[in-house]
């Protein structure tokens, strides 16, 4: 798969707001963010989009969900709740081919999403 600008954040060649790390997962700041906490969640293992994942991402797809709760639970989000978000291709509105979870919090998220 091509390069993308999250492989780069993910080598450090390119700034971010990084929040949390591990082996597997890095999150950082959105640079446009939707809502007071914005951060996303990826896999430093780069899948494009969530149709390419396949049964060996098993864990790494848990692995990002939990890290996200964990973080939200960690800063205080967790009791007023959240958002959790992957966008998958041109209908789902991805522009970033390097799967992401958007965690969104710090106000009264709408349904259905526009
Ligand atoms: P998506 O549209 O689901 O692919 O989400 C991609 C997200 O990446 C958007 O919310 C962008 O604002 C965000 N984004 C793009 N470039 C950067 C960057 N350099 N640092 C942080 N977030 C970014």
């Amino acid at each position: 798969m091509s390069d993308t600008l999250f492989s780069k954040i993910i080598r450090r060649e390119i700034p971010a707001d990084i929040v949390f790390e591990d082996d597997e997962v890095l999150a950082f700041r959105d640079i446009n963010p939707q809502a007071p906490t914005h951060v996303l969640f990826i896999p430093k293992r780069a899948i494009a989009t969530l149709d390419d994942a396949t049964d060996n991402d098993q864990a790494l797809l848990g692995r990002l969900m939990l890290a996200a709760a964990r973080w939200a639970r960690e800063q205080g989000l967790a009791e007023r709740g959240y958002r959790v978000v992957m966008n998958c291709r041109d209908d789902g509105g991805q522009s970033v081919h390097h799967i992401h979870l958007h965690l969104l919090a710090g106000r009264r998220m709408t349904w259905p999403p526009g």
